[in-house]
């Protein structure tokens, strides 16, 4: 274990924010690094616990109490091995992952948790910048067998990055123009800035990973031909099943969750997966965004969860004139309740760094009707609770 007093004598620390008023102006990353000195600190803090239910909490089961003492012993490049000994990819949890395991850790009982998921992250950085352990495997092992991977966000990257580091050759079918799914079209770059994808991408492919891209796979037998005037290839689940040893189907959902409520049909209503993908379009350059912009609007967020955060963070960065964020259940409390315990997911008021940017939160509402003022264009809703 790390200190064996360490919990009582250092206290929890995470990762600072950038100034709003600074990030505000750019879609880069919202967090500072933290000093090898405060992890060793934070990896002191471990207390090594008999049952560690950070395991528990963890749903990747991450080792997390060895690679906790690693780091608090400078000893990083097994810390590295540890962790990827159960997550192909830190560098994507450790930004993205809502930290269950903080959570469950032991410490939480008094709300300082040891800074799991600061930790996570700063060992797969500290073996990219310093140790060269984020180098591309090349597998000794040739299998000869070829295996389809359809779909390449991210359980479709492990899937493929396993296999090919078993020594399958592996391709990857990707719908959309470039591959990471959610990753690349989904999470906002001020969350997960898109070279941190790609330099996975790099590696995979360094690997041995083919990526397909442009290309639909359904069960559909029209297929092998141009779908649309966009180059969209289609590719049939039975010409793979011909064509591979084996096929993995590890794809997501495009497909939201609608509000069909009256006036559902007035312009300028979105679902967050259209909104946040046309923005990540814009972050990336390509021509092919159409535009959906929170710039100079009054804008509405129905959903008070950390897509809505996303949404948010987003809309203020394109410049909208007001924001308001509709959750439907009621304020939770600061600090857990009696009947919300440890080891239990903790249901308190969460600030994401995009509420401290702006916005303001209504609970215990619902959106019961979208309005319009020309019968065309949305200009307004009604809430009820
Ligand atoms: S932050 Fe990392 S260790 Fe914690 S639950 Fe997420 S993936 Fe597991």
């Amino acid at each position: 274990m790390g200190d064996i007093t360490g919990f009582l004598k250092y206290d929890r620390k995470t990762a600072s924010r950038r100034p709003v008023e600074l990030r505000k102006k750019d879609y880069r990353e919202v967090y500072n690094d933290m000093t090898e000195q405060e992890l060793f600190l934070q990896g002191a803090r471990c207390m090594d616990c008999g049952i560690p239910f950070c395991h528990e909490g963890c749903p990747l089961g991450n080792l997390i109490p060895e690679w906790n003492d690693f780091v608090y012993k400078g000893k990083w490049d097994q810390a590295f091995d540890r962790l990827h000994a159960t997550n192909n990819f830190p560098d994507f949890t450790g930004r993205l992952c809502p930290a269950p395991c903080e959570g469950s850790c032991v410490l939480g009982i008094n709300s300082d948790p040891v800074a799991i998921k600061q930790i996570e992250l700063s060992i797969v950085e500290h073996g990219v910048d310093e140790s060269g352990k984020f180098e591309p495997f090349i597998s000794p092992i040739k299998t000869g067998k070829k295996v389809a991977v359809v779909g390449s966000g991210p359980s479709g990257l492990a899937a493929a990055q396993q296999l090919v580091r078993a020594g399958h050759l592996v391709d990857v079918y990707e719908r959309q123009q470039k591959p990471g799914g959610l990753l690349r079209y989904g999470i906002p770059e001020f969350k997960m800035e898109k070279r941190i994808l790609d330099r996975r991408l790099d590696q995979l492919e360094k690997e041995g990973v083919n990526f397909i891209c442009n290309t639909s796979v359904s069960g559909s037998s029209n297929s092998g031909t141009v779908q649309n005037e966009s180059g969209l290839k289609a590719i049939s689940v039975s010409q793979l099943k011909a064509n591979y040893d084996a096929v993995i189907l590890a794809v997501g959902s495009t497909i939201g969750r609608d509000l069909n409520i009256e006036g559902r049909q007035y312009k300028g209503i979105h679902l967050a997966m259209e909104y946040l993908k046309d923005s990540n379009l814009f972050c990336e350059g390509s021509k092919n965004h159409t535009e959906i912009t929170a710039k100079d609007k009054n804008v509405v967020i129905i959903g008070g969860g950390d897509t809505g955060a996303d949404c948010l963070g987003t809309a203020i960065r394109q410049g909208a004139k007001s924001i308001i964020q509709l959750e439907i259940m009621p304020e939770p409390p600061l600090e857990r309740s009696a009947d919300n315990p440890w080891p239990t997911w903790p249901l308190i008021l969460r600030t994401s760094s995009a509420h401290e940017e702006g916005g303001e939160r209504l609970f215990s509402v619902t959106a019961t009707e979208f309005l319009s003022r020309d019968g065309k264009n949305v200009s307004g809703m009604s809430i009820g609770p």
